[in-house]
């Protein structure tokens, strides 16, 4: 449980060259186009993510915001042809301009940019488009720990950086930006919607078991499965009162719960997960970050005796987890804990 020790993360990326050589960006006139931005696929026939953010995925921006978010909507509305300098600053010329936009469009002229507004802004943006909205999507990308020019010509490398924080932010890694990836970029990490989803998923698994007891200490509140339902209800995950960061939420990171999800409906382990924010790590473990869980049984069989963890190991890897550890690994005799990193994790 005491993970200090850090697996480079496997970094083959698929490149699909076809897909990637065709520009397609709407005009202010076009609709706007969905299907490149198809979320993580819903295992088990479930709709777990919409093909559209959800209205509290989008950020509220208005007179006074400053930062990448405001020079992202100044390019967009450049974009939209209302034109206005891209200085990170939400003023008077902002506000001037997101009215105009909003009578344009029938919205409520307030000047306020929240999900109507955003929806019309954003256009869906691939390989070989250019100009303001794709400087837009490079601003947010930069702001998002992906370094890429903001040079307006959304190139290989604009793709490969859309690509890896799809991936970080467990949407599907098409290099595409669509609504979803816009509201995903511009809020800084995942929809928090997905969170509630994906727990909700992981409860209706029958073959995923979630412990209801501690191996270390009784607290109901700080279980594996409680962390999930409390997640599935909307609330962070409790930590146990016994560790080094007491009884505290957390919330719980979308690439965790889907990485979970996805060993039982996508690679089709059994498996019996025994700690995720509850119990004792060490003070910096990632378990309190909302990024970690211990899986005890694989298939039915204990880890370490007889069940299949390095083949499942791999699989975390597979799934993006960042740090794997068993047996073999000091103190991971009898678990594998699969984590994923800090850098992606959800600033909200
Ligand atoms: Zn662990």
């Amino acid at each position: 449980m005491n993970a200090s020790s850090t697996r480079t993360r496997r970094t083959a990326v698929r490149l699909v060259v076809g897909i990637a050589t065709l520009a397609v960006l709407t005009g202010p006139a076009a609709s706007l186009a969905t299907a490149g931005d198809r979320p993580a696929p819903a295992p088990g026939g479930a709709a777990a993510t919409a093909a559209q953010p959800a209205a509290a995925d989008w950020p509220t921006l208005k007179a006074g915001s400053k930062g990448a978010g405001v020079t992202a909507l100044q390019h967009l509305l450049t974009f939209r042809g209302q034109a206005v300098a891209a200085d990170g600053g939400f003023g008077p010329a902002t506000t001037a301009k997101v009215k105009a936009f909003q009578k344009a469009q029938r919205l409520t002229a307030d000047g306020v940019v929240g999900p109507a507004t955003w929806t019309r802004l954003v256009t869906t943006l691939r390989g070989g488009a250019k100009g303001a909205a794709v400087k837009a999507a490079q601003t947010l990308l930069k702001a998002r720990g992906q370094a890429v020019a903001v040079d307006g010509t959304f190139s290989a490398t604009t793709t490969a950086k859309v690509k890896a924080f799809q991936k970080a932010a467990g949407l599907t890694a098409d290099g595409v930006v669509g609504p979803r990836t816009w509201a995903s970029l511009l809020n800084g990490g995942a929809p928090a919607g997905d969170r509630a989803g994906l727990a909700k998923q992981i409860l209706a698994q029958k073959q995923i078991t979630l412990a209801t007891v501690h191996p270390g200490g009784r607290h109901a509140g700080s279980t594996a499965r409680q962390n999930i339902v409390d997640t599935a209800d909307g609330k962070g995950a409790l930590t146990s009162p016994w560790g080094d960061k007491p009884n505290r939420r957390v919330a719980l990171d979308p690439r965790m719960l889907g990485g979970l999800l996805k060993l039982r409906t996508q690679y089709g382990y059994r498996l019996s997960v025994s700690e995720i924010v509850g119990g004792d790590h060490s003070g910096n473990s990632r378990h309190y970050a909302g990024i970690a869980f211990d899986i005890t049984h694989i298939n039915g069989r204990h880890v370490g005796s007889g069940a299949p963890h390095k083949q499942f190991m791999a699989t975390c890897r597979k799934l993006g987890a960042q740090e794997v550890l068993g047996p073999g690994d000091p103190g991971h005799g009898r678990h594998v804990h699969c984590a994923w990193s800090r850098q992606g994790a959800l600033r909200k």
